[in-house]
């Protein structure tokens, strides 16, 4: 019987995307001995992207099936939840179609392992009742899933919401003190039902046979350390943790970039500019700033006076008629900014290949809402880093890559609502671009970049984390 390795991703495009580029690693290394098998939700977050990328990686990589679930659907008119709430619930709705699955897949081959990410927590009973080794596949850093995997002791201590602990500092052993009111969005309010299930997310992370971790060894060692020195589960045994990264999307698989065709293309723009002249602001798919906030950002790069790629998209709440692309920029911007701008900014709606972006010449410097991917795809092309944290677990990022790894500068946040002052938009864009410290950020990021090349190459850190793990799965008794 052939054997298979199951990935089973929380619902949304992202989480999809990431899922199978960890398919494709392990397709590309060890595709002799394993087959991919990706379980895939119907319903929630579904959009006619998810099919299209469906289908184009069906043809790409036959040897990666796809496994649909019929649909299922979350009451839309019960009781107000965040989205993570509403994840969590739809995944264990899709409970019976994970136990079937399974099994069946278990029929006709060898299941050597399920890989699941973090809305799907309650599948790990699922497999470990059909005695299937069942693994995380943790989509941020090494230094985030230390902070993680120590979650469940502030739980423990906290008798109030994080959200209502103003003042309050946060400490992990061996990383930096994080506010309370910066902890990750599900675990900010205890009256969420994502709370709880955020909480036993952390807790079955400690429990797992093992976590996939999208970082390399050279980026993270003092987080590395620290997990496997137990210090995070200090009850418990850690299980083992494997580095497998960078793992960074392939391009051709962002449904997005063409639903902003029309626009001026900003990788010819990019070509025309001087080397590392260009700052790039881009906030990740979901990074909506106020009206008062992007009239703010443009007055801090105006008086700045340097080159500019900048990606907006719509405020919060604001209608979005036509589609993604569909921002008005006279509108949002500070009136006759663009004009101003015209010789040396860019503003593009919506969305950029990103990707692509940082890996032009032109780009010296990157401001970013710390999102992993975009740390990584940063990292990975050389670009130094401003730290402006919105959402999920950024702010953690952002503590990671300015006090810890010396990756990035900070943006200074107005306390409460995170608000960035013109001042400080033009602070941070200038020590980026002109200072000694941007200098050397570029140059640890270019040299980080070499290492995370390393990492994947035939004998890397991160390629013999994959085969120690292929080996483990291909010694399990059938
Ligand atoms: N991205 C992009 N263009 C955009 C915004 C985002 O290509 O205009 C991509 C980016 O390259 C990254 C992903 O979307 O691969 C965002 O992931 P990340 O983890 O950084 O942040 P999230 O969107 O999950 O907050």
């Amino acid at each position: 019987m052939a054997d298979t390795i199951v990935l089973y991703p929380s619902p949304g495009i992202g989480h999809l995307i990431s899922t199978v580029e960890l398919g494709k690693l392990i397709l590309s290394r060890h595709g002799h001995q394993f087959a991919i098998t990706v379980l895939l939700t119907t319903g929630s977050v579904q959009s006619p992207s998810i099919t299209s990328y469906v289908g184009s990686v069906s043809r790409s990589h036959p040897s990666i099936s796809f496994r649909r679930f019929p649909l299922v659907s979350v009451d839309p008119a019960g009781p107000r939840r965040s989205p993570a709430a509403v994840a969590f619930e739809f995944i264990r709705k899709n409970s019976d179609h994970v136990l079937r699955s399974l099994r069946e897949i278990s029929a006709a081959s060898n299941v050597r392992a399920f890989i699941i990410d973090l809305f799907c927590t309650t599948a790990l009973p699922i497999a470990r009742e059909l005695n299937i080794p069942t693994y995380y596949f943790f989509t941020s850093g090494a230094s985030a899933l230390a902070a993680f995997l120590y979650f469940p002791r502030h739980f423990e201590r906290s008798t109030k919401s994080f959200k209502d602990q103003h003042g309050v500092v946060l400490e992990f052993p061996g990383l930096p003190p994080l506010k309370a009111t910066e902890m990750p969005e599900p675990t900010l309010d205890q009256d969420d039902p994502a709370y709880g299930e955020m909480c036993d997310f952390c807790d079955q992370l400690s429990k797992a046979d093992g976590i996939l971790v999208n970082t390399f060894e050279a980026l993270e060692p003092k987080a590395l350390d620290l997990i496997a020195s137990g210090a995070c589960v200090p009850d418990a045994p850690t299980p083992p943790v494997y580095c497998i990264g960078p793992l960074i999307g392939d391009e051709s698989s962002r449904a997005s970039d063409s639903a902003v065709g029309g626009q001026q293309d900003c990788r010819s723009w990019l070509d025309k500019q001087p080397s590392k002249s260009v700052v790039f602001l881009c906030f990740g798919s979901m990074g909506r700033f106020s009206a008062e906030q992007i009239k703010e950002v443009a007055a801090g790069l105006e008086k700045s006076g340097h080159r500019f790629l900048w990606v907006v998209k719509n405020p919060p709440g604001h209608e979005q008629g036509g589609g993604e692309g569909d921002v008005d920029l006279e509108a949002l911007m500070p009136e006759g900014f663009l004009e101003r701008t015209k010789e040396r900014g860019l503003v593009v709606r919506s969305w950029a290949p990103q990707a692509a972006v940082l890996r032009k010449e032109a780009v010296g410097g990157f401001v970013t809402h710390c999102g992993w991917n975009s740390v990584l795809e940063a990292v990975a092309a050389g670009v130094a880093l401003a730290a402006w944290p919105l959402y999920a677990e950024q702010h953690m990022n952002r503590n990671f890559l300015v006090q810890d790894m010396g990756m990035a500068i900070g943006v200074e946040q107005r306390d409460g609502d995170g608000f960035v002052s013109r001042d400080e938009v033009e602070r941070a864009v200038r020590e980026l671009m002109e200072s000694e410290r941007g200098r050397e950020l570029r140059e640890k990021s270019w040299a980080m970049g070499e290492k995370a090349a390393e990492a994947l190459g035939d004998s890397g850190s991160s390629t013999a984390a994959l085969a120690k793990l292929a080996q483990i799965w291909s010694h399990r008794l059938s």
